[in-house]
């Protein structure tokens, strides 16, 4: 490292320390990589994916049996009856506006049992002000339950609100996104799942599954989730999918998701694959490999700061359900120093300096470290800070754990040069 990189003695000493700290949880998530790619690898032989499937289609995409049977493929590795998997699904939140849209109808109601949904969920939902073209502008109800004080789903508030209403739609954010809650695991999600079927069989549960895909063994739909729904630019794209999202679960609610996705009446059987079909399958196929890397990076930042005197959650020991690390700097010249050190080991943009800018929809600042082959792709290593309480960055992704673990230490030798850390 030190033949590559300026990286100060004593903080190559903690980093040999760190990695051996870390040393069950990485055999762990190496047994659940290996599951995984075994559960990927039979889903393609059952498939018989075919060197014609990674072909091309243009214009109406017709027949185009590559793009048809990745959908297959897939299904099988959520543990799913169908899915919709595709490059036309511009980001995650298109992805779940359309599993939204396709399954609710005017007057009917959704309950999130997770407390406020992601930034970007709001202005689908239209519960910001602006309804133009959200749910709420087409006669959706939406009501949600607040997290308790442990940031947990209050489940005796979910079983008096279903037992008081019929709710067409339970919704649930597995991971945590910009909060400091825990994400849940997929036996969490099952609790929750039981729970509302039991009371109410007709409701349907959707997951917004985001950073939780190959995190574990199995997923939301193994546990009586109906549908879950994702983005191909972090896990299930395995850093290779250039674009696009996925929705699986119940093969007549992913009909109607895809008449949302194109129209009703022609649903899923359109749509130019483009030449991408190729590399989603083979970022399919390296997802479970590259989750593992990014779990890897997660892990080792949370051991290296704790090392350091930092806190952060998940500890490095915890069980995790998603590829997210919140390390809490405490300043916010901490999070600048971590998180330009950190650009600076990026296979792409290296050079450049993040600074914090205004960004639409946050009140605070905020700083980026992100230098990628996909734009925005955080299952690239990236870090992102909000310039607030706690002052924690959000850490994300790694292709591969040894630029990961790069990509850490230069953040941790930044804060050194700066003289907010002292070894
Ligand atoms: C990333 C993410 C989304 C979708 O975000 P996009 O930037 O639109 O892909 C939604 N929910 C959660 C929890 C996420 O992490």
């Amino acid at each position: 490292m030190k033949e590559f990189f300026k990286i100060e003695p004593k903080l190559l000493e903690l980093d040999i320390r760190a990695r051996e700290m870390c040393k069950d949880t990485f055999a762990e998530i190496d047994r659940i990589s290996m599951h995984n790619q075994h559960k990927v690898l039979s889903a393609f032989i059952n498939n018989k994916v075919s060197e014609a499937d990674l072909g091309i289609s243009t214009g109406y995409g017709y027949g185009d049996r590559g793009r048809d049977n990745l959908e297959k493929v897939f299904a099988e590795c959520m543990g799913a009856e169908d899915s919709l998997i595709r490059h036309n699904f511009v980001s995650g939140t298109h992805t779940l506006a359309v599993m939204l849209f396709g399954v609710l109808r005017p007057n009917d109601t959704m309950l999130c049992l997770t407390g406020r949904p992601y930034d970007t969920l709001i202005g689908v939902l239209g519960i910001d002000g602006h309804s133009d073209g959200s749910l709420k502008d087409f006669g959706v109800n939406y009501e949600e339950v607040a997290l308790n004080d442990e940031g947990r789903p209050n489940l005796d508030e979910i079983k008096s609100r279903l037992k008081n209403k019929f709710y067409k739609v339970a919704y649930i954010q597995r991971s945590r996104g910009y909060s400091l809650r825990p994400s849940l695991t997929v036996e969490e999600i099952g609790v929750l799942v039981k729970a509302v079927k039991e009371i109410s069989p007709d409701t349907l549960v959707l997951v917004d599954n985001c950073y939780g895909e190959f995190v574990d063994t199995i997923e939301p739909t193994s546990v009586g989730a109906d549908l879950i729904a994702g983005s191909l630019i972090k896990n299930p794209g395995g850093g290779i999918a250039p674009t696009g999202g996925y929705i699986a679960g119940r093969a007549d609610l992913i009909e109607k998701c895809a008449y949302r996705l194109t129209c009703a009446g022609v649903g899923r059987e359109v749509g130019a694959s483009l030449g991408h079909n190729r590399e989603l399958y083979m970022g399919l196929f390296a997802a479970p490999h590259t989750v593992g890397e990014a779990l890897k990076t997660a892990t080792y930042a949370g051991a290296l700061f704790e090392l350091l005197g930092y806190e952060s959650t998940p500890k490095y020991d915890a069980k995790r359900a998603d590829i997210i690390e919140s390390v809490l700097l405490g300043s916010s010249e901490a999070l600048i120093a971590f998180c330009q050190g950190m650009q600076k080991g990026a296979p792409v943009d290296s050079f450049v300096t993040p600074e914090p800018w205004d960004m639409p929809g946050y009140d605070d600042p905020v700083i980026m470290a992100a230098g990628a082959f996909t734009l925005g792709a955080s299952i690239e290593l990236s870090a992102d800070a909000p310039l607030r309480e706690p002052f924690a960055a959000w850490l994300q992704g790694g292709l591969n754990f040894a630029s990961g673990q790069a990509g850490v230490l230069l953040g941790a030798q930044s804060m050194i040069d700066k003289g907010i850390i002292k070894l």
